[in-house]
């Protein structure tokens, strides 16, 4: 579903995705682990062209991200992103969050969208808080409000970084339930994350990254229990 090959990404002389190759299938989870400034959040932005690439090719259901025919306000659609900081529009009501894209983008009518939005919104347990302005809303609600968003317009995949990093602690279950509800419903999905216990329960595959290379690719119970790379090694013994 999301086929990454041979990706290289600079910022300037810095190289910070040094020859990525990653093959995610249709519905599974990865988490993407490992140290500050090893290029989590900068090879998820690349998947749906928030940055740019030197070298290579990201594939997302067919479609070729970065090539230059590629019409990227379609794929963008396809591709739904979900921030560490929520970034809802704060003058529009949690309805009117999750129903804007679908209306504007999609050319959605106003009341299937509206429909549609309730849905998600009640699915994600915020039945009670459509009306509520972002001001009004816990950082847990407001994260679930950017949750249902991405989802109005029909995603292929999801990707996430640091969802709950910016949560207080009795707001991240709600969240990572969240995340757990659309595995399970079947998301093709990349997690970036410090959420170690998530990650084991959750995912089919653990990516660890450092120094903008992914130094293993380990299902979770060989992943936490016996990683090939000393790398990983001292990483866990620092997290766990
Ligand atoms: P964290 O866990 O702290 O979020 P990360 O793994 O997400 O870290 P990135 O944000 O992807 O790391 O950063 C990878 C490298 O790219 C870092 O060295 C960072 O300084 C650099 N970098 C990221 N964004 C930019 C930018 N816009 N301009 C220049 N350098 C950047
Ligand atoms: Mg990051």
């Amino acid at each position: 579903m999301i086929s990454i090959k041979n990706v290289q990404k600079r910022f300037g002389d810095n190289i910070v995705l040094d020859d990525i190759n990653l093959e995610i299938p249709q519905s599974n989870v990865f988490a993407l682990i490992g140290p500050s400034g090893a290029g989590k959040s900068t090879l998820i932005r690349t998947i749906n062209a928030l940055e740019g690439i030197e070298e290579g090719e990201i594939i997302v259901d067919g479609s070729s991200i970065h090539h230059k025919q590629t019409d990227i306000n379609k794929v963008r659609t396809e591709i739904g992103f979900v921030f560490q900081s929520f970034n809802l529009y704060p003058f529009l009501s949690a309805l009117d969050n999750v129903t804007i894209a679908p209306i504007n983008v999609k050319k959605m009518g106003k009341q299937e969208a509206q429909e549609k939005g309730k849905q998600l919104l009640e699915s994600l347990g915020l039945g009670d808080k459509i009306n509520s302005y972002p001001s009004q809303l816990s950082g847990g609600q407001q994260q679930r409000v950017a949750i249902a968003r991405a989802l109005a317009m029909d995603p292929k995949v999801m990707l996430f970084d640091e969802p709950t990093s910016a949560l207080d602690p009795e707001m991240i279950k709600e969240v990572l339930d969240a995340i757990r509800g659309l595995a399970k419903s079947g998301m093709t999905m990349i997690v970036v994350t410090h959420e170690m216990g998530f990650a084991r329960e959750m995912c089919d595959q653990i990516v660890f990254m450092a120094d903008g290379k992914i130094v293993e690719v380990s299902p979770p119970d060989k992943f936490f229990t016996n990683p090939d790379s000393e790398r990983a090694k001292s990483f866990l013994s620092k997290v766990l």
